[in-house]
């Protein structure tokens, strides 16, 4: 008979503990260039460009020009819990950008082979500086860990090479550089329709034509037919949805296909709650059966919906990867938008009305 003798705790090494918190928040790709795009439109950019290899595994770049990072904070800038954007619990519930938990960097840092080449205004210069382990570290080959003073323009540049590259029962997971990209590219086509005044572009590296392309100045319709195509674009509605402070909702806006579109796939609805890229699967069964009465028996529709929900009545602490989000009197504000859209329809459907009669 074995013996049942419990077995000893002891705590675990700094450096697995690291390693685990990285790929609880960094599980794909496509979740490292969410992080990184959240951080280059946090930093105030109007330009954006992302570069990608072997579906980011081997290679993800993204060049902003937004307010760059300072020189004295490149030290700790790989550090977790280090943040430039809040500094107190109660700041969380005034919380203006997609980040705040100074984990992304960090994170990636543990699992990846990053560098990141940056110019404040102020500097004369742009500085690089490579980590590894949430530490500056020095290139392969050098003597130094400290930043290298470098040419560059106003803005960030963050490469993040080799990702996964030491945690190899991960990296086994991944079938298809090909269907990574494309979730990738799902992401920035979001934030592209979602982010009015910054211009966007994504490719694979060594590829001359760009998978996306959108100005500064598109408009949102523009930006819609730019990620998923005239089809969609021609064929839309403009939805508006009053606020309602009882159940707290500020509002939404957004735009959804009319009763002429029909496409024979379904799409994701492009939501943001809060300007944060979510899913939310009560909204989206409710828009499905709405369209029912409107589509014939198994077409499917597009929508793009931005909900500003009272801050209070949204807990924006959850987990990173947690794209289903829940908040306060879901229902009815599910109900709210609903109504929004069938009357949207409704209008479009008398205006074809009055042509044919004319
Ligand atoms: P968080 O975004 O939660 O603060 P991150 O690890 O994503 O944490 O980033 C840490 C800090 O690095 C940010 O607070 C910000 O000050 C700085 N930073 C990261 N990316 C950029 C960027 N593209 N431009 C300017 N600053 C950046
Ligand atoms: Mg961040």
């Amino acid at each position: 008979e074995k013996s049942k003798l419990p077995p000893k705790i002891k705590p675990l090494d700094v450096s697995v503990i690291n390693k685990i918190a990285a790929g609880e928040i960094i599980v794909a790709p496509a979740n490292a260039l969410k992080e990184l795009l959240e951080n280059s439109i946090d930093a105030g950019s109007t330009s954006i460009d992302i570069v990608v290899k072997d579906g980011g595994l081997k290679l993800l770049q993204i060049t902003d020009n937004g307010h760059g990072i300072n020189r004295e904070d490149l030290g700790i800038l790989c550090e977790r819990f280090t943040t430039s954007k809040i500094s107190s619990f109660e700041d969380l519930t005034k919380i203006a950008t997609y980040g705040f938990r100074g984990e992304a960097l960090a994170s990636i840092s543990h699992i990846a082979h990053l560098t990141v080449t940056t110019r404040s205004k102020e500097s004369d210069c742009a500085w690089r500086a490579t980590y590894l382990d949430g530490k500056l570290a020095p290139v392969k080959g050098g003597a130094t860990a400290d930043p290298r003073p470098v040419a560059g323009r106003i803005g960030t540049q963050i490469l993040v090479e080799d990702l996964f590259f030491n945690v190899p029962s991960r990296l086994r997971a991944f079938r298809s550089a090909g269907d990574e990209y494309n979730r990738i590219a799902d992401v920035v086509g979001r934030y592209a329709i979602h982010s009015e005044g910054i211009a966007f572009t994504c490719k694979k590296q060594g590829e001359a034509h760009h998978s996306l392309i959108t100005t500064a100045q598109a408009s949102t319709v523009d930006r819609i037919r730019t990620v998923y195509g005239a089809a969609i674009a021609n064929e839309l509605v403009k939805i508006n949805v009053a606020g309602d402070k009882r159940l707290g909702l500020v509002g939404a806006s957004g735009y959804a296909t009319n009763a002429n579109f029909n496409a024979k796939k379904s799409y994701q609805p492009v939501l943001f709650i809060n300007h944060r890229a979510v899913t939310c699967d009560p909204l989206k069964r409710a828009l499905s059966q709405l369209y029912s009465a409107f589509l014939p028996k198994g077409g499917h529709s597009f929508t793009y919906l931005s909900l500003l929900i009272a801050p209070d009545k949204l807990d924006v602490n959850v987990h990173p990867t947690k794209r289903e989000v829940r908040f306060l009197n879901e229902d009815d504000i599910i109900q709210r938008v609903c109504e929004s859209v069938q009357h949207a329809l409704g209008e479009v459907d008398t205006s074809r009305v009055f042509k044919t009669q004319s």
